[in-house]
């Protein structure tokens, strides 16, 4: 009907007073005063006020709206008369003197609220009708500002000479201390893909490929059982640098932290530099490897971040019997007093637990938001770490022999870290849960209630994945 006019973005009628301008959107609520009708209309760049004077063609079809209709909405854009004006919004100087009214699509009462912040609602509603649960305000910053922190992040790391580069979803396990997720293979009877816990094996191998920056918005899968705030699927900042001292790769994550902090949330207060504390001086003074460095934590705007530095590089898992990694079995262990290789590697296997790591986490108000580490490159000790793992000699060609191999045609040192970016929204929104900061999370134990998911598959697609069920 009215196309012939370009669509006015409703952020922008302030300044066309007296202009016919087209709008799109929602019915954000309608209110009959004695002889007027007015709407709320709402799109994604603001609410304003639009109204249907008496003795109009169109105050007829207007009294049909109810909230949550799209509609598109050609009108005149008045001065409000005066007393009328809304401080609170925006666009609350103007309104819209409705000429022409196009209902695009009506819509039945919403199953769920979405005039509030939604808190009062069960999480079961809102993650089944999420698509309505995103309409909201406090919802749309999150998702509006998740956005921005990304684009911070790329552009940051882009002029830095680093390189976005995708790695792959259906890959093999690697060990970050969690269960896997596995896909069967159609083609390959028998055999399994397993969704990557982290990139981290293929970052250090783009670094064998020479490309020495290298970062990732990457998904990552962790098979976790539910505690507290995890999701089966996350997003992560993922760095790899070829040639890093560790200040290095701390002082890039601390200005990148700072300017973006500074950028897009001036109104939060930090201590800067970052405080960095060794694991031992962490667990000694606050007795926890996460310290919650604020002075004042009922305050929204108060921020710590800090570095914690040199965890010991091993622990004993006493339910499996065996050494593990603390950070993961690429981690560099620290060789203070620069043995030759063959006595270190005597000396760590025989007290794995006298060693620290070139490990690094980074904390903020108390959770840890980042983690990272210098790399071993040197194929013959990470050999030894996997065997100090528990892992036979056969295992680790089998599990790691592409690693080790490429270790041996020229990899340049190797460093990086990856940080949550839930969390950071989570925590620089004042959220409760990194729920509320993801578009389509899953419920605590795993469910996407909207899409129904995990679901059956039917018999056909088992048997073609040569599966049986139990
Ligand atoms: N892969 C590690 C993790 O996901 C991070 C790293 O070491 O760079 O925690």
């Amino acid at each position: 009907m009215m196309n012939f006019m370009e669509r006015t973005l409703i952020k922008d009628i302030t300044n066309k007073k007296g202009q016919l301008v087209l709008l799109k959107g929602w019915v954000d609520t309608r209110r009959d005063h004695g002889k007027l009708i007015f709407i709320d209309l709402r799109d994604r760049s603001g609410i304003c006020q639009a109204v249907f004077l008496p003795k109009t063609d169109i105050y007829e079809k207007a009294k049909d709206l109810r909230g949550e209709w799209v509609i598109e909405l050609e009108g005149q854009i008045n001065e409000r008369p005066k007393g009328m004006e809304n401080s609170k919004l925006p666009t609350g100087l103007v309104e819209v003197e409705a000429k022409k009214l196009n209902i695009i699509n009506s819509a039945k009462t919403l199953p769920i609220s979405i005039d509030t912040d939604g808190m009062e609602i069960g999480e079961d509603s809102r993650l089944k009708y999420r698509y309505l649960d995103l309409r909201r305000e406090r919802m749309q910053k999150n998702i509006r500002m998740r956005h921005q922190i990304i684009q911070f992040l790329r552009n940051f790391l882009s002029q830095r000479d680093f390189i976005e580069v995708e790695t792959p979803i259906l890959t093999k396990s690697t060990p970050e201390g969690a269960r896997d997720y596995v896909v069967p293979s159609r083609l390959q009877a028998g055999k399994f893909y397993a969704l990557p816990q982290s990139p981290q094996q293929y970052k250090q191998l783009l670094m064998v490929a020479g490309l020495e920056r290298y970062f990732q918005i990457a998904r990552c899968f962790r098979d976790e059982d539910t505690r507290g705030d995890r999701q089966p699927e996350f997003t992560q900042l993922d760095v790899e640098m070829s040639f890093p001292t560790q200040d290095e790769i701390l002082g890039l994550m601390e200005e990148l932290y700072v300017k973006m902090t500074e950028t897009l949330f001036p109104e939060k207060r930090f201590i800067k530099p970052f405080p960095r504390l060794t694991y031992k001086e962490a667990l000694e003074k606050y007795n926890s490897d996460k310290p919650d460095l604020r002075k004042d934590k009922n305050d929204p705007n108060e921020l710590a971040y800090a570095f914690v530095v040199d965890f010991p590089a091993f622990e004993w898992k006493e339910s499996e019997k065996r050494w593990d990694a603390v950070h993961h079995p690429f981690t560099k262990t620290q060789n203070p007093d620069n043995l030759p290789e063959k006595e270190f590697i005597e000396s760590l296997k025989k007290n794995p637990d006298k060693f620290l790591a070139h490990q690094y986490d980074f904390v903020c108000n108390g959770y840890e938001i980042g983690g990272g580490s210098i790399r071993e490159h040197n194929p013959n000790i990470l050999q030894s770490v996997f065997e100090i793992m528990g892992n036979k000699t056969e295992a680790v060609k089998e599990k790691f022999g592409h690693i080790l191999e490429a270790f041996e045609y020229g990899v340049p040192p190797h460093g990086g870290i990856a940080t949550g970016i839930d969390r950071f929204v989570m925590i620089m929104m004042n959220e409760p849960s990194i729920r509320e900061v993801i578009a389509f999370p899953k419920t605590g134990d795993g469910r996407d209630l909207m899409m129904n998911a995990p679901a059956e598959i039917d018999e056909k697609q088992i048997k073609e994945l040569h599966l049986k069920l139990k």
